[in-house]
């Protein structure tokens, strides 16, 4: 299977067309030069973030007539993570040894270092790009010491920060940067990027249903043979439970696994979320050909508040696994909830 994959082409600018208005709005700037000195990137893991960063660093820096060029040196070297004016800001990946980094953060020495490297010369042409990667992992500090930079902007640097949870920056941050939301990506442009990496029809289908709109999270699941085994194994345990005594082994099972604690709520509540947009009629009935019939009826008949609950009891099983309640307690919590669920619907 794997000999089969081609070679995905390289990202250009205009593959973000279907962002709409903020693709267009942000070519009009970068064209003219009236683009900001900041710029916060934000929208969920894989959205294509990093991605556009780079194109944008590439567009500021290109140094040929019709930017980004893509060939010229300044584009390669972008592309290859080695322009001496992009300077990429990474969590646990300190820009200079002589730095203390923030292990999985990003420290305040570091961002001192970045903006020490702002008030020098730039090594050629007067621009430079200063990319953020994780802003949110910027400590309290961090983040008031960049405040002072963004305040002032220094002319011919432009900052792109990067997140996915801008609600962890301080709101100040947020203000003084124009805002780059990069929207979930519509179904066709998902499976042309999947085709585009070399993926099997079927799984793209699969792979489709499950990213949320997430370019990055859809080329990933649909090489990732684990995540379908967990998939299913998630789908047998909550979704055909049938008695209480089945309780106590499946808790017991998941035990061993809470280091997939997190994958596993995330997949509950991407499985409930499926069940609701059917019910929602945003989504064919065909999505649910996996669920037992149980829920298949749910999805067809169900009242709203049913699948609030089931969220809920996610949520709430999120909150109980980082308290005193052991992780085998949280799990039978929801197993029960799960079944209770199911029993209303069974014939
Ligand atoms: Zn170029």
């Amino acid at each position: 299977m794997a000999e089969t994959r081609n070679t995905p082409k390289a990202p250009v600018l205009s593959d973000f067309s279907g962002q709409g208005a903020l693709y267009d709005g942000l070519m009009r700037t970068l064209d003219d030069g009236t683009f900001v000195h900041a710029y916060l990137i934000s929208g969920m893991e894989g959205i294509g973030k990093r991605t556009l960063s780079r194109l944008m660093a590439q567009h500021l820096l290109c140094q040929a007539q019709h930017k980004p060029c893509g060939t010229c040196p300044s584009c390669i070297q972008v592309q290859e993570g080695n322009h001496p004016d992009a300077v990429i800001v990474t969590p646990g990946k300190p820009l200079s040894p002589d730095v203390k980094s923030g292990l999985q953060g990003i420290s305040v020495d570091e961002i001192r270092y970045v903006i020490s490297l702002v008030g020098q010369h730039t090594f050629i042409g007067g621009r430079r790009v200063v990319i953020i990667e994780r802003a949110e992992k910027m400590n309290q500090p961090a983040q008031n010491a960049l405040l002072k930079t963004l305040e002032e902007p220094m002319p011919g640097t432009v900052f792109l920060l990067l997140t996915d949870s801008p609600e962890l920056l301080l709101p100040t941050i947020v203000s003084r940067c124009r805002a780059l939301k990069l929207h979930p990506w519509p179904d066709e442009v998902v499976l042309k990027a999947l085709k585009n990496h070399g993926v099997e029809d079927d799984m793209a289908r699969k792979a489709l249903h499950v990213c949320g709109g997430s370019i990055g999270r859809a080329v990933a699941i649909a090489a990732d043979e684990r995540f379908w085994q967990r998939r299913q194994d998630v789908m047998q345990d909550f979704f055909t439970i049938g008695s209480r005594s089945d309780i106590l082994r499946i808790s017991s099972e998941w035990k061993d696994r809470k280091d997939e604690s997190d994958a596993l709520l995330d997949d509950l509540e991407d499985m409930v979320r499926t069940l609701l947009i059917v019910r929602l009629g945003r989504q064919e009935e065909s999505m649910l050909s996996g669920y037992p019939e149980p829920w298949q009826h749910l999805a067809r008949k169900g009242e709203l508040k049913a699948f609030i609950q089931l969220s809920e009891a996610v949520s709430e099983a999120r909150r109980l696994r980082g308290s005193q309640v052991t992780w085998q307690a949280v799990v039978e919590k929801l197993l029960l909830r799960f079944m209770e669920e199911k029993s209303k619907w069974s014939t």
